[in-house]
């Protein structure tokens, strides 16, 4: 057994066996063991006892768009990574785009990587992106340290990412497949959005109009169907129509290897209370209604959504304009995804046991992230320490986001994040952050 730093003791541990009173061992960075809540203290070792504050494995948020290097005026490796360690997120991946470079060949891997190595304040990895001329540059990419591959199958909102039409997300798929690789898809059909009524101005409901159901459930189906024939490896991103979810749950029922996320705006926000011109409330798939958000959450307890992350997608101020057809597309929320969460969740009655799987277990698992996700021996020990009965009102001056824009101002939330650790460090103490330690992730093997 290595040597014990350090005793993290509270009478609420999240374990994958359940929630017990426990006394967490950690030395070299790593949880040596789960011990008895009364176990004597090894000699040398430091006591942290948090009382009833609940101990969560570190969230793993799988879907951030940290845009760093080339717009970082919208966010950046250090106000995004804070941000997460204030949220008690421990691990995020980078989304591909709206960085200049975008992640799509090795070349522009190492750029970001070095933009981010000092900046980092928890840890960080990167996924690449499978755009129509990159096939020869996959292959390179996985071996270079990516997680997986995003693709857009409907334009991505910039120009420098161009969506895959369905020959080319086959031989994207096909190439992906060869070394078992996984391709995560932005999956609304391009046909579908362009025969829908499209409507200017500040109205919520012409908004939600030029984003329907059909688009999203179409997509899904297409790419549930090449993900059979080719058997691929395939991950829904940020699922918002509740229709889809009978045909993911056939899939997976049928062997056909498709994960599925949903995002916190999708599953506490409705279409009925977005204001006029809101568009701090815009993002594509949007916001539905709540009889949607009811069956999303159904999905989530039945299995059918595996996880939960944020799809953190911010901008300046100046481009949320009022008008729901020209303004940037995305919602800010990597601080306040575990509350916001928790909030309905509990009012579901579902537990913290629902939340840290939703969070870190299952995004840990897509990802193949292995030290991550869990509070076990071997593990990182990687936590997010939550008084769960506390409650604030977001305020945008609290958040440690680059644009405190956000559509949360103004809500009332439960859950207090008291501190965050990442590898035995405390790196959030009572809303106090350390300098960045966080790591450069790649994917073994
Ligand atoms: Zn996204």
């Amino acid at each position: 057994m290595p040597d014990v730093q350090l005793v993290l003791r509270s009478t609420r541990v999240i374990t994958p066996e359940g929630t017990r009173p426990a006394s967490i061992a950690v030395g070299g960075g790593s949880i040596v063991a789960v011990l008895p809540y009364e176990a004597e203290v090894p000699a040398g070792a430091r006591l942290e006892d948090v009382g009833d504050d609940v101990v969560l494995p570190g969230l793993v948020d799988t879907h951030v768009h940290v845009n760093d290097p080339g717009r970082t005026e919208w966010e950046g490796f250090w106000t995004a990574t804070r941000a997460a360690a204030a949220g008690g997120i421990t691990t995020i991946l980078d989304m591909p785009l709206n960085s200049l470079p975008p992640t799509t060949t090795v070349e522009h891997l190492r750029v970001k990587q070095e933009v981010a190595r000092t900046k980092a304040h928890v840890d960080v990895g990167f996924w690449g992106g499978a755009l129509p001329d990159n096939v020869k540059d996959l292959r390179p990419l996985y071996g270079a340290g990516v997680y997986g591959f995003k693709c857009f199958l409907s334009p991505s909102g910039v120009d420098e990412f161009p969506e895959l039409d369905q020959d080319q997300l086959a031989t994207s798929l096909a190439e992906i497949a060869g070394f078992d690789g996984l391709m995560i898809v932005h999956a609304e059909d391009p046909h579908h959005l362009a025969a829908a009524p499209q409507r200017s101005g500040g109205t919520y409901a012409d908004f939600l109009a030029s984003r329907p159901r059909d688009a999203e459930n179409t997509a899904i189906g297409n790419l549930i169907a090449q993900a059979r024939r080719l058997n691929a490896r395939v991950h829904v991103l940020h699922l918002s129509s509740s229709d889809a979810l009978p045909l993911i749950a056939a899939a997976k029922a049928e062997g056909v290897r498709v994960t599925v996320e949903s995002c916190p705006h999708f599953l506490t926000l409705t279409a009925e209370e977005v204001p006029d011109g809101a568009t701090e409330f815009k993002c594509c798939p949007p916001i539905r209604e709540a009889a949607n958000q009811d069956a999303l959450w159904e999905g989530l307890a039945d299995g059918t959504i595996d996880c939960i992350v944020s799809d953190h997608s911010p901008s300046t101020a100046d481009l949320k304009t009022p008008d729901f057809a020209t303004a940037w597309g995305g919602i800010s929320s990597l601080q306040l995804g575990l509350p916001a969460i928790w909030t309905e969740a509990r009012r579901r009655g579902h537990g913290l046991e629902d939340v840290a799987r939703w969070m870190s277990a299952a995004p840990a698992r897509l990802a193949g992230l292995d030290s991550k996700g869990a509070i076990e021996p071997g593990r990182d020990a990687d936590f997010a320490v939550l008084d769960p009965e506390a409650a604030f009102t977001v305020d945008p001056a609290g958040l440690e986001h680059r644009n405190r824009v956000t559509a949360y101002a103004g809500r009332t939330l439960h859950g207090v994040v008291t501190s965050t650790w990442l590898r035995g460090e405390r790196i959030l103490d009572h809303g106090t952050l350390t300098g960045p330690m966080g790591r450069l992730l790649e994917r073994n093997g």
